[in-house]
């Protein structure tokens, strides 16, 4: 006769064990199935489990991705040296390109998974597509920076353009142009706002005609204008404030007749002020306005090198460095789910049933 209760016990506790640690991967496969975002896992550089969403991001089958090894056959090409995943642990951006060769923008995280004795079991990789997000940024982004009306640069782009052009290196001239339409509120008041936007966009178009590429053009208030001339002196300013009206003088605006402007010029040697020579061109503005508008008036910082203040005649003048896995890597690695769980880098909770408290895997 043998006391057996030991091992009966022993017995029923593997048992136990064996059925936690399918309920555990059980839900580990829930929830890879029911992830958006593509998962892959990478035993040394090789691709061993992925999910249905990688598989429908890429347009690969699963039997095509697992046993891959670098250069995946979704990476592009450019990044395969230095850009495999496996092996890092951060985020980093890239392009993805599907299996019909289309690509689009992708977000890629990895994270080591560790199992429950410390050694690495290998690396959780989720990606997902940017492509909108990044689209939107992009739009949101050109919004921002642009005259809604005109499609001009607006007065942001153009203070900060002028605060780099006046960094300049000793020596260089930062010039501006300021211009402003003549007596526009009268244009609003006989034909109404609709034609003067009109007649706003038009003048967009003729100024820009005149900008070259480089040039920054923007408009900077309701029907004033700037322009940012680069390595121009007083001189070649005045000529291109020149062209610019003759250029609006040229054909009449359509159901309106014939506009001119005014054109206020700021120069200084760099390094300068940006905000006093943005306020320079101003006055210079302005006081081709008092004198009778439809001309231009030019103003030299005397705090430039050299030069007084002086008016002329009509035309006054990713991814870190590897991490070397340990070679003690089980083959199974699907059966070390609340490890790879855990080192996903998304939320995810699961809910066994209605009145069961909730199942946090992250
Ligand atoms: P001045 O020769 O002194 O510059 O006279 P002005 O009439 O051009 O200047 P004023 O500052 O008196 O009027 C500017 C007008 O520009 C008034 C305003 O209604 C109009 N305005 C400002 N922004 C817009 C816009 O986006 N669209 C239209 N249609 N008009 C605008
Ligand atoms: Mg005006
Ligand atoms: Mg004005």
């Amino acid at each position: 006769v043998q006391d057996i209760d030991d091992r009966k016990r022993a017995e029923r506790r593997l048992v136990e064990i064996e059925a936690e640690v399918r309920q555990e991967r059980d839900r580990a496969r829930t929830i890879l199935a029911a992830m958006h975002e593509g998962y892959a896992l990478t035993v040394m550089d090789e691709i061993v489990d992925v999910n249905d969403a990688l598989c429908e991001m890429t347009g690969l089958r699963r039997q095509e991705l697992i046993g891959c090894r670098p250069p995946y056959p979704f990476w592009p090409a450019e990044r395969a040296r230095g850009g495999v995943f496996a092996g890092s642990d951060g985020t980093l951006e890239t392009v993805f390109t599907r299996a019909d060769g289309t690509r689009f923008d992708a977000e890629v995280t990895t994270k080591p998974a560790f199992g429950a004795d410390g050694t690495l079991i290998g690396f959780v990789n989720t990606m997902r597509d940017v492509s909108l997000r990044n689209r939107q940024r992009r739009e949101l982004e050109r919004r921002a920076r642009t005259d809604s009306l005109t499609g001009l640069a607006n007065r942001y782009v153009f203070d900060e353009e002028l605060e780099r052009a006046t960094l300049g290196r000793g020596g260089e001239t930062a010039a501006i142009v300021l211009f402003d339409l003549d007596r526009f509120k009268q244009i609003n008041d006989a034909y109404g706002h609709p034609v003067g936007d009109a007649v706003l966009v038009e003048v967009a178009a003729r100024l820009s005609r005149i900008a070259r590429e480089s040039e920054v053009l923007a408009r900077v208030g309701g029907e004033e204008f700037a322009w940012l001339l680069s390595g121009c002196d007083e001189a070649g300013a005045e000529v291109a404030a020149e062209r610019a009206r003759a250029e609006i003088a040229s054909a009449p605006f359509e159901g309106v007749g014939s506009l001119t402007l005014s054109a206020g010029i700021g120069v200084s040697c760099t390094p300068c002020n940006p905000a006093r020579l943005y306020a320079l061109a101003d006055r210079a503005l302005y006081d081709a306005k008092r004198s009778g508008r439809n001309r231009t008036r030019c103003y030299r910082d005397p705090a430039g090198a050299g030069g007084t203040e002086s008016t002329g005649g009509s035309v006054a003048s990713v991814p870190p460095a590897s991490v070397a896995e340990p070679r003690r890597i089980p083959k199974k690695a699907t059966t070390k789910a609340p490890a790879i769980a855990t080192a996903m880098p998304i939320a995810t909770t699961l809910v066994a049933d209605a009145k069961s408290t909730l199942c946090a895997w992250t």
